[in-house]
């Protein structure tokens, strides 16, 4: 039972204080002064509960990519429960992303399969340089074969990435993405066209990943306004998300965009080896910095529960319902001088700062500020990530 903190869950349109009542693992109640029954009862008052966070962009394809952390290194910690590989593997690597990366995970993992073969394994890999790498009908049958892990086609579109390709890739993606009726997540920056190119080929659903990035052909115009075909694009379904990174989120645009209310849908981290350690640390940090850019908090909590998890098609998930599994992140809102770098040097210091200080995993306890110290289940073996929190240099 979690007595007393403000509970933001915009999947119930809830922004109150009120009590969470956790009994097998799932919610059994969400109200006014519930009876304990017999359950431990952990105060939190002065404390805002979080569904379980879910990041929708990250790389934890660890051991077999250059740029993949282990999830459970770096979610508990940060309230994440849910990851999703933004990826790293594809069709030939998929039972490895199972077997040594979703399988043993505390953490739930879930993954988009790369239309490259070749998937990410480093960060500059240019995957899509030669279109014999895209099998349009594997990449279909081995996603189609495992439903419950892989969740979408990735797609990166990167100038350097796709050489002469243009935006082929994007439209091969949607092709693999239409016939199994998912969504395809489209890495934008450095795109050999302006974002509309992009948008026109996209359905109600896809993702925009990297939206704020701050290279050639972004969101906004030469008088720093949105494109009006990128407003369009939205208002047709196509999801903003961040996706953060070493290379790929301004302050300038971010700020810029936020002052016309162009908001993200879901707010991601892209975190992986060579950004783990700064400039994006975490999704606290992440959702910290739009705290401070001026979005609301009832708006990053649903970018970062209800919207990625609905991209994804788990709306099970990111939600405080009754019945739903018990996955609680509890945060303080922490007032002081905090130092923050976006992926371009840019450094603020801003006064508000998000800290997760408690998260369930299906009802149990997975990590507590108090006691981090000591581990609280046993990690797996194998390349270990030392995570800073969400403590910016
Ligand atoms: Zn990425």
């Amino acid at each position: 039972m979690l007595r007393g903190g403000t509970v933001v869950d915009p999947s119930q349109d809830l922004n109150r204080v009120c009590d969470v009542s956790i009994r097998d693992g799932s919610v059994s109640a969400v109200g006014d002064g519930l009876p304990a029954e017999g359950r431990r009862v952990v105060d939190v008052s002065g404390r805002y509960v979080f569904p379980g966070l879910v990041d929708l962009h990250a790389h934890i394809c660890w051991g077999f990519t250059d740029i993949g952390l282990v999830p459970d290194d770096v979610c508990p910690s940060t309230g994440v429960t849910a990851i999703v590989d933004a990826g790293s593997s594809s069709w030939p690597s998929q039972d490895a992303f199972r077997r040594h990366v979703a399988e043993p995970s505390r953490t739930r993992v879930f993954g988009f399969s790369n239309i490259s073969s070749v998937g990410i394994p480093t960060a500059g890999t240019p995957e899509l340089a030669s279109l014999r790498f895209v099998d349009v009908d594997r990449s279909v049958a081995s996603v189609a074969g495992d439903r419950d892990l892989m969740t979408g086609i990735k797609v990166r579109q990167g100038r350097h990435l796709v050489g002469d390709n243009g935006i082929e890739p994007t439209r091969l993606a949607v092709e693999a993405a239409g016939q199994l009726g998912v969504p395809v997540m489209v890495h934008v920056g450095n795109t050999p066209c302006p974002l509309k190119g992009i948008m026109d080929l996209l359905r109600p659903g896809d993702i925009i990943t990297h939206a704020y990035h701050g290279h050639p052909h972004g969101i906004l115009d030469d008088h720093r306004a949105i494109w009006q075909d990128v407003l369009e694009g939205r208002s047709r379904g196509i999801l903003m998300d961040v996706g953060h990174g070493a290379g790929s989120f301004s302050f300038d645009v971010a700020k810029s965009a936020f002052e016309q209310g162009f908001f993200p849908d879901a707010i991601s981290t892209d975190l992986y080896t060579v950004n783990v350690n700064g400039p994006v640390f975490d999704l606290p940090t992440t959702m910290s910095k739009m705290l401070n850019l001026g979005m609301p908090l009832e708006d990053i909590v649903r970018s970062t529960t209800a919207i990625p998890a609905a991209a994804i098609g788990r709306t099970e998930l990111g939600t405080l319902r009754p019945g739903a599994a018990a996955d609680v992140a509890v945060f303080d809102l922490e007032e002081g001088d905090f130092e923050f770098s976006d992926s371009h040097g840019e450094r603020r210091r801003w006064p508000r700062r998000l800290t997760c200080e408690l998260t369930l995993l299906d009802g149990e306890i997975i990590f507590d500020r108090r006691r981090a110290d000591r581990p609280i289940f046993d990690r797996q073996p194998g390349k270990t990530t030392v995570n800073q929190g969400n403590n910016a240099p």
